[in-house]
């Protein structure tokens, strides 16, 4: 741990161009960010900077380079699931928060250059008079930056048709672990000063580039490249249309078995998302949804696009269900308010968790989408084992289970060590299924201890020979992706 009068050393030296609200220095300050939105994973960093341009990042980044003690972490808006916005006791936390302006904004060619510490839905708001929005939609979207989303490589709801983050970031300025500010994919530094909001970006006009593009190499790096501090984003047309349906089952593997049918007979909805019966009894306590008692899992199927087409897909996408399913209940609808209504069985879930305990942890996994009855009804009789409240939701579509644990430690003491040990079977039940460690959450601290069960020594000695390059004193966010076993520097 470095020692206070050095800690103090480096105090100093960044009060000489940060201002006194930028640097967070006392035990509240380090308690305030000693999680991310995973309570189950806690440790404490010993300062927090909050700088306002790259330049002060590169700044900093210079001046931690002249402490050996010392790391760095980044961090957006602390949503993330996976412990990786958490320091130690010789991490700078380094808030890209402040860094939020949207730089310049090119309706024609459908781009933006963004800081990263822009929240994902405030950029969809700003251009939304233009018919364009930022596609990529995390449940926390009106929280998280898209420094968060290009470092998770983050997904959502409508990502099955859309893409997920990687597929609209088309380049980055990144400061390097060393202080050096790069540029990644289609920008230059010429491109992130020249700028004006309203000016068309010149310099790119074509998705195609033939130069070496390490843009999606970082995206999904968890911060252990350096921190991306400028972004150019694709923008998608918002659709024109959209239509909703709504069905409820008695059982999930019946639902299960609609998504596979939908994909498999060629339909590309937008949304596909399944709720569970543990989920279901949470949002009936706090919402009257109208769905039947009885129903143990509800799919909310979405299609958006042109109107005409939208409408010939759901007729038969309906056809369907009503020849091969015997659904409790289906709704369907076009109208924006219904839709909403429709929505909350899925979007009101996790607020309704606290109608049955006081904490929640969100787990992230994924199986082939044919082995989603089979991962249900197993993960069903994990909870059981455990003896655990059970409320899952799933992005279907692509497989991306979510079981949540809700558990309250003041009345049940020894649930915190049960879940982890529900998680560790889970893992392997999604590993033995054909699946991988994560969908959406990364890897972070959460299960970096989980990276063999997937990939071979060699295989993890090859992602950090790729860090390395980035990194080569492993200051940016150790710790994290990597079992201690594997990287011993990390
Ligand atoms: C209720 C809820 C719902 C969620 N739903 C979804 C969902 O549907 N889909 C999904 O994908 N995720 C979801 N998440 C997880 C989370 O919101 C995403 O991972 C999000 O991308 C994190 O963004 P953030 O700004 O909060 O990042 P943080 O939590 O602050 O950081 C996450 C990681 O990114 C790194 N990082 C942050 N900024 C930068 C940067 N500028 N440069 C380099 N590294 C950086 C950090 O070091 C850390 O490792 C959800 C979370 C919650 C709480």
């Amino acid at each position: 741990m470095i020692a206070s009068s050095k800690l103090n050393k480096f105090v100093q030296e960044i009060q000489a161009f940060l201002k006194p609200e930028q640097v967070l220095n006392t035990d509240i300050d380090r308690y305030l960010y000693e999680t991310d939105a995973t309570s189950l994973f806690k440790n404490q960093a010993a300062l927090i900077l909050i700088p306002r341009t790259s330049q002060e990042v590169a700044r900093i980044i210079t001046i931690i380079n002249k402490y050996p003690e010392l790391n760095f972490v980044a961090r957006g808006a602390g949503t993330g699931l996976s412990g990786g916005a958490i320091g130690d006791a010789n991490s700078i936390i380094i808030s890209i928060a402040k860094l939020s302006k949207l730089i310049a904004f090119d309706a024609a060619n459908q781009m933006a250059l963004i800081e990263t510490g822009l929240v994902n839905e405030t950029l969809s708001q700003l251009v939304k008079q233009t018919g364009l929005h930022f596609s990529p939609d995390p449940s926390s979207q009106a929280a998280c930056t898209i420094g968060g989303n290009i470092a998770e490589n983050a997904g959502g709801i409508h990502c099955y048709k859309h893409g997920v983050s990687a597929d609209q970031i088309l380049g980055l300025e990144v400061v390097l672990p060393s202080g050096e500010i790069i540029h990644l994919g289609q920008i230059n530094q010429q491109a992130c000063e020249d700028f004006d909001l309203g000016q068309e970006i010149k310099q790119i006009h074509s998705a195609k580039r033939s130069a070496i593009d390490f843009t999606r190499l970082f995206v999904g790096s968890e911060g252990t490249f350096g921190i991306a501090t400028k972004a150019l984003v694709r923008l998608q047309k918002i659709p024109e249309s959209f239509l909703t349906m709504q069905v409820a089952f008695a059982s999930a593997i019946e639902a299960a078995e609609l998504v596979s049918a939908i994909i498999k007979a060629g339909f590309k909805p937008t949304a596909l998302e399944m709720i569970d019966k543990g989920a279901l009894e949470a949002v009936s306590k706090t919402f009257d949804l109208g769905i039947p008692g009885e129903s143990n899992a509800v799919l909310l199927i979405e299609l958006d696009g042109d109107n005409d087409e939208i409408l010939l897909e759901a007729k038969a996408i309906k056809q369907l269900i009503k020849t091969q399913f015997k659904p409790l209940l289906y709704k369907e609808t076009q109208d924006p308010t219904e839709r909403q209504f429709l929505w909350k069985v899925r979007k009101g879930t996790v607020a309704a968790f606290g109608q049955i305990a006081p904490f929640w942890y969100l787990y992230d996994a994924v199986v082939p989408r044919s082995k989603i009855p089979e991962a249900t009804a197993k993960i069903e009789a994990i909870a059981l084992k455990y003896n655990l409240k059970l409320a899952s939701v799933l992005h279907a579509a692509d497989g991306n289970l979510h079981p949540n644990f809700l558990y309250d430690p003041e009345k049940d003491p020894g649930v915190v060590e049960r879940i982890h040990k529900a998680s560790h079977e889970i893992m392997h039940l999604c590993i033995e299924l054909g699946g991988v460690l994560s969908g959406e959450h990364g890897i972070g601290v959460e299960k970096r201890d989980y990276m063999p069960f997937l990939f071979s020594d060699a295989d993890m000695e090859t992602m950090l020979k790729v860090r390395r390059v980035f990194d080569p004193k492993m200051i940016s966010n150790p710790n994290k992706i990597f079992p201690i076993r594997v990287c011993k520097e990390c």
